[in-house]
Order: C-alpha cells, then sequence, then structure tokens
C-alpha cells in the first residue's frame, strides 16, 4: 500500500510516534527506505512526536456520562474516576488555571468551566456534556502551561527516529520559541525542524516561531480544539502568508480529505478546502487518518493529487499566488532565483535546474513560485530526501562536484538530467542556477540559459 500511495503522488510519509511500538515504525521505515531504492526516487520520512498531550487517569467502572450543567472535579489524586471526578495527572494544569478557564476533554466534545481550584484539584460546571473515558486527551485553549514541548517519551522517540535516519522531526504543542530552540540543540543537525502550530499561544509568537524552524505544519486537529471554529481559517492563512514571506515550507494538515475515511469520494466542500490550502500557496497538504486507518487510502491520495493538479493548472492559481508574491531579500541567491523566475515567466521554459548542497537555493526559488518546475540536483541524498516537502521541487541525487567539475559539464549534466526525468524534450529551454566554486554552499552566482539540442547536446547564452 506504501508504494501504491507513493505511485499515486504521496511525496513524503509521516511517522506518527503517538500511536505504534519502535519496531512497527523501524518496519515501516525500511519499507519505504525499500521503495525509495526501487524507484530511484528520494522519498522524505516526517517523525511525528507526540509532544506534551495531557490526558485524564483512568476510570472504575468504564465510561461515565457527564450532564451538563453538573459539577465535575478534576484532581491529582491518583484513584480511578467516577461520576464525581476523574484523575489528572498534570501539576502543571492546576498551576496555571485561573477562574473561568475551560477545560476540553475529548478534543472538544466535552467542555468544562473551572469554578474553583487550588494547587491539585479543579472544581468544574459541565458546559457541554457528554461521555468521558480513560485518557482521553485534555485540552486547556488559552493559558501557556509551563510545560516543556517534550517530554521523556518525546526524548527517547526522536533519538531512535534519528537512528532510522529520519529526514524530518515534528515538534507538537509548541507554545513559545524556546520550545523550537531547545528541540534544535538536541537534534543537533541531524534533521530538519518542523513546528507543529497547534496552541493559540504559539500564534502571538508565530514571527519568531517561523525564524526558529525549518517547516511549519498547519496542525488543524488540535488548533481546531484550542480555536473556536471560525478562527481556523484565518489562523491558516496567517500561517500560511508568515511561512510564504519567509520562504519555509509549510503543511496544511488534517481533515482534509475526512469523509474519505468511509467513502470513495469526499464531499464537495472537502475538495475545496484543499484547494483553497493549494490557491493559498502552501508547499504541502497532509492527510492523516484518511490514508492511515481509513477505508479508502489510495483513492484519497489520487484525490488530494487530482485537486492539486486541477488547481495548479487554473490561470487563476497564478493570479493568485503572483499577487502574493514576497519581496526578494538583498543577497545573490534571491538574485539569481528571482532571476530564474523572470525568465520562466518571459521566455517558455521547461524546467529550472537549481544546484543545491543544503537545498537552501531550491528552497529560495520555491519561494519565487516560478511558472517552470524546479529540477533540484544534489550530491546530498539528506537534501533530496528534504526537499520531498517543497513546492514545485523534483531532487535528483548526483555525484559529487571534482577538481574536473566546470560550467560546461554542469550545463550538460543539468540538460541530460532534464530529459531523463522527463522534464525537457527537443529545442526545450532550461534555466540553470548554480554556484561557483561547485559544491560550495551559499555559492549561488551563475544563471545559465540552454537549449536541448538533441536531448543530448546542449547550446546556450549566459546571462
Ligand atoms: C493535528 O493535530 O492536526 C495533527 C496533525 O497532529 P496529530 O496527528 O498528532 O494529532
Amino acid at each position: 500500500m506504501i508504494r501504491a500511495l507513493f505511485d499515486a503522488g504521496a511525496d513524503l510519509f509521516r511517522l506518527n510516534f503517538s500511536h505504534g511500538a519502535h519496531a512497527e515504525h523501524a518496519n515501516r521505515f525500511q519499507v519505504i527506505r525499500g521503495i525509495e531504492a526501487e524507484v530511484g526516487r528520494p522519498i522524505g520520512i516526517l517523525l511525528d512526536l507526540q509532544g506534551p498531550k495531557l490526558r485524564l487517569g483512568r476510570f472504575k467502572a468504564g465510561p461515565v456520562m457527564l450532564a451538563r450543567g453538573a459539577p465535575y472535579r478534576l484532581d491529582l489524586d491518583p484513584g480511578p474516576g467516577d461520576s464525581d471526578r476523574a484523575p489528572l495527572p498534570h501539576a502543571e494544569i492546576f498551576a496555571a488555571l485561573e477562574r473561568g478557564s475551560e477545560l476540553l476533554i475529548d478534543d472538544g466534545r466535552v467542555r468544562l468551566r473551572v469554578e474553583d481550584f487550588g494547587a491539585d484539584f479543579a472544581e468544574t460546571r459541565v458546559v457541554v456534556g457528554g461521555e468521558v473515558r480513560d485518557h482521553k486527551g485534555v485540552n486547556v485553549p488559552g493559558v501557556m502551561l509551563p510545560l516543556s514541548a517534550l517530554t521523556v517519551k518525546d526524548r527517547r522517540d526522536l533519538e531512535y527516529g534519528l537512528s532510522l535516519g529520519a529526514d524530518w522531526v515534528a515538534q507538537s504543542f509548541v507554545q513559545r520559541p524556546e520550545d523550537v530552540a531547545e528541540l534544535r540543540d538536541l537534534v543537533d543537525g541531524r534533521a530538519s525542524i518542523m513546528v507543529k502550530l497547534e496552541k493559540p499561544s504559539a500564534l502571538d509568537h508565530l514571527e519568531p516561531i517561523v525564524e526558529l524552524t525549518d517547516a511549519v505544519m498547519v496542525a488543524r486537529g488540535d488548533l481546531g480544539v484550542e480555536l473556536p471554529p471560525e478562527r481556523v481559517p484565518t489562523a491558516q492563512k496567517r500561517i500560511v502568508q508568515a511561512c510564504r514571506q519567509a520562504g519555509k515550507p509549510v503543511v496544511v494538515a488534517t481533515h482534509m480529505l475526512d469523509s474519505m475515511i468511509h467513502a470513495p469520494v469526499p464531499t464537495r466542500a472537502e475538495a475545496s478546502d484543499v484547494a483553497s490550502a493549494v490557491y493559498e500557496g502552501v508547499d504541502s497538504v497532509m492527510l492523516s487518518a484518511e490514508t492511515a486507518a481509513g477505508e479508502y487510502p489510495l483513492e484519497s491520495v489520487r484525490m488530494m493529487d487530482r485537486i492539486i493538479s486541477q488547481v495548479e493548472s487554473d490561470p487563476h492559481y497564478r493570479t493568485i499566488i503572483d499577487a502574493n508574491h514576497p519581496t526578494p531579500d538583498s543577497t545573490r541567491a534571491d538574485a539569481i532565483c528571482s532571476a530564474l523566475r523572470q525568465v520562466a515567466s518571459i521566455r517558455p521554459t521547461a524546467a529550472i535546474v537549481t544546484y543545491t548542497s543544503s537545498g537552501f537555493t531550491a528552497q529560495r526559488a520555491a519561494r519565487e513560485r516560478p511558472e517552470a518546475p524546479i529540477l533540484s540536483l544534489t550530491p546530498e541524498m539528506r537534501t533530496a530526501r528534504r526537499l520531498a516537502l517543497v513546492w514545485g521541487v523534483h531532487a535528483v541525487l548526483i555525484d559529487p562536484p571534482t577538481a574536473d567539475t566546470d560550467v560546461p559539464h554542469v550545463i550538460s549534466e543539468a540538460c541530460r538530467i532534464a530529459v531523463r526525468e522527463g522534464f525537457a524534450h527537443h529545442d526545450e529551454a532550461l534555466a540553470i542556477a548554480a554556484g561557483i566554486p561547485f559544491g560550495t554552499a551559499g555559492t549561488t552566482n551563475l544563471l545559465h540559459l540552454a537549449r536541448i539540442v538533441d536531448e543530448s547536446a546542449v547550446t546556450g547564452d549566459a546571462l
């Protein structure tokens, strides 16, 4: 199934460490790397850390029904819960409560309002009734909890996932920029970092968090529990805009094709939701339960792929993307990438080719959202896999440069690979960006226009 999902258009797979044992993740990891070797294409793997997900303790005799208006107590007593009280083994919550704070249980299906509290208890009133049971999740919206964004389990999972070779690490329930800095210290360059924005408090520090991270996920599952529904679309748009401006990849996730968990086609509103994210200019859209546990995983990926292709071929998409074009920074890489975009809008260009070792040039080229696909050639497998997340980028692994690598070699290699990968044909044009000396990060300083002569040779004019 994973192979079928890849063939249907999936570029990157998430291993969600909220579920499953290490051995299961290791097995899936090997399956994905096996497919990568079979198809000869880099595939990204995202290690998603559970984060400090807060949960109720256990109940004495199964689920309990809470009636609207009834009192209900939560406390640190580890004794099993009943219809009067339940254990909530998180002292940090009680320390951060205020009178009137709301506690949301089971993704907000049950809501409790705090009327009184102490260091080890909260007396609440049921605002929205419903069933509570063992280990149901608890959210405390609008309250900055004095919690590290990394639990002991996260630290264990992180080391394990990194030892497997994960390309991206997703950090859940980030509240402040310091949380990202803490993870970056631990990861120590072994993977790229994706912040999951799902706490309203993180939105108060959006720009510094975007600055510190390598990518962002709009994790609408938990964000939609902590924010009222009407605020989720505006939060999503604000986050996507901040990331587009910064040139950081942004992923919109959760409930995208939710009804496809049980149905072979989505609702029209879901199709429209995926399309809206693409019109906004996101790098990636993500499926969760649809592919992890749904009855129609393959149909879900195919549907997503069709929606993306349909939007990207709509002239209105280009109008929207161009209207939101971020201003280039005053750097060499941005000057070249901005020129690449202009070339592709002035001359028919089959593909933009970027030579990149860290992936930075490919990402800056993607930030420009040019009208041509971006073929990114890199000698680093890690970079090729990480770029699976980035808008419009098709990464290809190449041999590292040698002392003999010169401009003609680089141009003919770009042409050869563009033809081989099906991006360019006879008489079509490429815009190629590279840096001299070759293979040194941060040296992008060359833009060359080439034409495919006989699908193997090349002529071109340096710009
Ligand atoms: C989310 O909350 O939307 C999300 C993607 O995170 P998780 O799958 O861990 O709930």
